[in-house]
């Protein structure tokens, strides 16, 4: 059997129509930047998340990017991010001109660990990106009063976390801002690239629309030196086709992660452990196992595709050489590194397709 690690195939054949419906309507209005998708669009996934506003940007990497810089966050100032994430997170806060300062997660939940954020802090902390990798969400009541104490803002991260809760919340209502990515990849995904920011402040708000559209907050006023940023009518006419399957794709995402979680049963794994008050939505199910190279080769010849998330950590990236961060300084980032794998996960797999991945996981020896 052939296992591929993500598929769209499921979901391309059941939206086809919405998707073409979507691609017509913008076509037959002959309007593609700054039109009624985008607006419907930015209204409808506020309304999702629970948040006052949403703006349409260009990608996740910018989300993040506007988001600090909204903020006023730049050059002399430092940003709390984890060690262990994508690395946008990190390049977001290099763009603004401000130094990413790197805090281990815990290695049973892969996120940010709150109780090592403290000693991160200088004079210069401006802020902490909590980022809900792989769709499980941070610890956020510790998170938000570490933030209250210090006076710093809290720009979530969640491309990897489109409607998940914690204590029932969704992600992107706990911070000052929150920046989404809707690559293609992700929970919910565009056909292309976009992304989007949601927040209750709406000088925030208004402040990232104005910073991606040239800094312009009137046609030919120009009040930031901003950039082009915009998320275009043709993909926001695609999420709003797709945006009102997420949530039955999310619970689809669950049954097959519970599947992985209770059958998944080899000694040499580890699973993922999920906060009591976390629902996660699973962008990626990450296993871990101390002989992960081998493991993934022979996961490969069975058929079954599989990922790393990531297999090499942002401090020990040839880019980021000039923080000087040795290697082994950041340990559990990188024995997550080093162990991490991700298996298959998508909307429309298969309980055949997802049982072949466990009994290979389990009949696995070496
Ligand atoms: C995908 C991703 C981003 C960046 O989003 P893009 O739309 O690809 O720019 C940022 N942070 C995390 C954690 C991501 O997974």
């Amino acid at each position: 059997m052939k296992i591929p690690f993500v598929s769209f195939l499921p979901m391309e054949k059941e939206l086809r129509n919405d998707i073409y419906d979507a691609f017509d309507r913008v076509f037959t209005r002959s309007w593609y930047i700054e039109g009624v998708e985008d607006e419907a669009f930015e209204q409808a996934f506020a309304d999702y998340c629970g948040t006052e506003y949403c703006v349409g940007v260009g990608n996740g990497l910018d989300a993040l990017m506007l988001a600090l810089k909204a903020l006023d966050i730049g050059e002399g100032d430092e940003v709390i991010v984890p060690s262990n994430t994508y690395i946008a997170t990190a390049l977001a806060v290099t763009y603004v001109g401000a130094t990413p300062v790197f805090v281990e997660p815990d290695i049973r939940t892969y996120n940010i660990n709150h109780s090592l954020i403290e000693a991160a802090i200088t004079e210069k902390t401006k802020a902490i990106i909590p980022v809900h990798l792989y769709g499980q969400v941070c610890e956020m009541d510790s998170i938000l009063e570490i933030a209250r104490k210090h006076n710093l803002r809290v720009v979530e991260d969640c491309a990897q976390a489109h409607g998940a809760t914690y204590k029932g919340q969704k992600v992107g209502t706990f911070g000052d801002v929150a920046g989404f990515s809707f690559y293609p990849g992700k929970n919910l995904g565009a056909l292309g690239d976009a992304g989007a920011v949601v927040t209750n402040n709406k000088d925030i708000a208004d402040k990232i629309r104005a910073l991606g559209n040239y800094g312009s907050d009137y046609k030919y006023h120009h009040i930031y030196k901003g950039n082009n940023s915009r998320l275009d009518e043709m993909q926001a006419a695609f999420l709003n086709a797709k945006l009102p399957h997420l949530d039955k794709m999310n619970v689809e995402r669950r049954r097959i992660a519970s599947m992985y979680t209770s059958g998944i049963n080899n000694p040499k794994i580890i699973k993922p452990y999920v906060l009591p008050d976390c629902i996660p939505v699973w962008h990626i199910y990450a296993i871990r196992c101390a002989e992960r190279d081998a493991l993934e080769k022979y996961l490969n010849e069975k058929g079954i595709s599989t990922n790393k998330h990531y297999p090499i950590p942002i401090h020990l990236q040839k880019c980021y050489k000039d923080l000087n961060i040795p290697e082994g300084s950041l340990s559990i980032a990188e024995e997550i590194s080093y162990t991490e794998l991700s298996i298959p996960l998508y909307y429309g797999m298969t309980d055949e397709e997802v049982k072949y991945v466990i009994d290979a996981i389990n009949m696995f020896k070496e």
